[in-house]
Order: C-alpha cells, then sequence, then structure tokens
C-alpha cells in the first residue's frame, strides 16, 4: 500500500467539525519530539506535509490530512505538556478526548512510543487511558536507528511487558525509522488492511 496523494484538509479545535466521517481514519499522537511529523512526512513521502516541531506543543490543533481520497491520517498534538489524568481538565485533554471517543470513522489511534526510552508514565497512562475507553490503538516504535537493535528490542519488550501487566496481552505494535525507512511497509500494510482501494 503506497501513499500516492497526500493534502492538507483542515484544523480544528472541535471533533464536531472535522471533516465528514466518510472515509477510515488514522490518527497520530505522542509526546512532543517523538518523531511524529518525521513519520508522516516518511509515510506520505512528503518532506513538509506535517511540521516538524521547531517549537514543541505550537500545534495544539487536530490536522486532518485526505490520503489516495480514500482514508484520512489525523496529526494530533503532542502531549507531554498536558498531562492526560483521569481527570480531564485542561482544554487540550478536553479536545482529543472528545475527538478519540467520539470520532466514529477512527479506526485506530497509532501511539507513538520512542524507542530510545525505557517506558514513559505518560505513555502509560494515555494508553490504559484508551484501554478504558475503549479506544483501539496500535504502538509505533520511533527513532529505532538511533541505538543498536538489541537496545531497541531491549526497550520494546520493557514496554509490551508494562502492556501485559496493564492489559493481560500485548498491543499491535511497529518498529519504525523515518531515517532508514524501517516499518514503513509494515504500518501501511496494515492501515492498507482497513481501506478500500
Ligand atoms: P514531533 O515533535 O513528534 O513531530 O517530532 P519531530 O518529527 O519534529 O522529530 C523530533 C526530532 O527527532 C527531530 O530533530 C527529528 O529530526 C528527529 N527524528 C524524528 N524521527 C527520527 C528518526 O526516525 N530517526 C532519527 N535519527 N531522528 C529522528
Amino acid at each position: 500500500a503506497m501513499i500516492k496523494k497526500a493534502s492538507f484538509v483542515i484544523s480544528n479545535t472541535d471533533y464536531k467539525k472535522c471533516p465528514a466521517p466518510v472515509m477510515p481514519e488514522f490518527a497520530f499522537i505522542g509526546r512532543s519530539n517523538v518523531g511524529k511529523s518525521s513519520l508522516v512526512n516518511m509515510l506520505t513521502n512528503n518532506k513538509n506535509l506535517a511540521k516538524t516541531s521547531g517549537k514543541p506543543g505550537k500545534t495544539q490543533l487536530i490536522n486532518h490530512f485526505l490520503i489516495n481520497d480514500n482514508w484520512y491520517l489525523v496529526d494530533l498534538p503532542g502531549y507531554g505538556f498536558a498531562k492526560v489524568s483521569k481527570s480531564i481538565q485542561s482544554t487540550w485533554e478536553k479536545m482529543i478526548s472528545d475527538y478519540l471517543i467520539h470520532r466514529e470513522n477512527l479506526v485506530a489511534v497509532c501511539v507513538l512510543i520512542d524507542s530510545r526510552l525505557d517506558p514513559q508514565k505518560i505513555d502509560i497512562e494515555f494508553i490504559t487511558w484508551c484501554g478504558e475507553q475503549g479506544i483501539p490503538f496500535v504502538l509505533i516504535f520511533t527513532k529505532s536507528d538511533k541505538q543498536g537493535k538489541q537496545k531497541t528490542s531491549a526497550n520494546v519488550r520493557k514496554f509490551l511487558d508494562s502492556c501485559l501487566e496493564i492489559f493481560g496481552d500485548e498491543p499491535q505494535y511497529y518498529v519504525t525509522s523515518a531515517q532508514t525507512g524501517e516499518g514503513k511497509e509494515e504500518l501501511l500494510a496494515f492501515i492498507g488492511e482497513e481501506v478500500e482501494e
């Protein structure tokens, strides 16, 4: 599954104003600086579709991109400034949680995890919340090229072990690098399964 066409559609703060939910949708989220913009640009073969964040926390919007005229890619703001917890307080949390809970064409939220790090509390809290809400998610480990394969595997293993403890099973996951293109085909194949050609 290749991406032949990708274009920006609209940015919103309110899920109700998002495009009509007539096509499958995949949302991308993660801590600021996790490599989300780089991954989106890698997937879409476009160097500047998503803005790589020189200034973290700048894009506090729900950004819709139309891909191949048959699915939506959604770039969600990085979390890491606002904390996702049970008491949903900030505007950011309300915007994102409303979107994730109510968006009827959302197939899965792709949660980006920095493969260089031990499991981070905020990532664990976020996926725990997704689990509680019944929001389907997959994990995308980023920046796999930044360290040796063994270190990447060890960090992935640690994160999956945390998931095992919380959920009793391992979520679907992909190991990726925007630098080398690792994981690109696999991730696009996953998306392709849910998208009508
Ligand atoms: P965002 O804030 O999540 O959108 O993160 P960016 O995509 O802006 O990436 C943050 C920093 O990490 C930038 O300096 C990127 O060049 C770098 N980066 C992102 N992905 C990769 C990757 O796969 N490999 C390497 N080596 N660097 C990456």
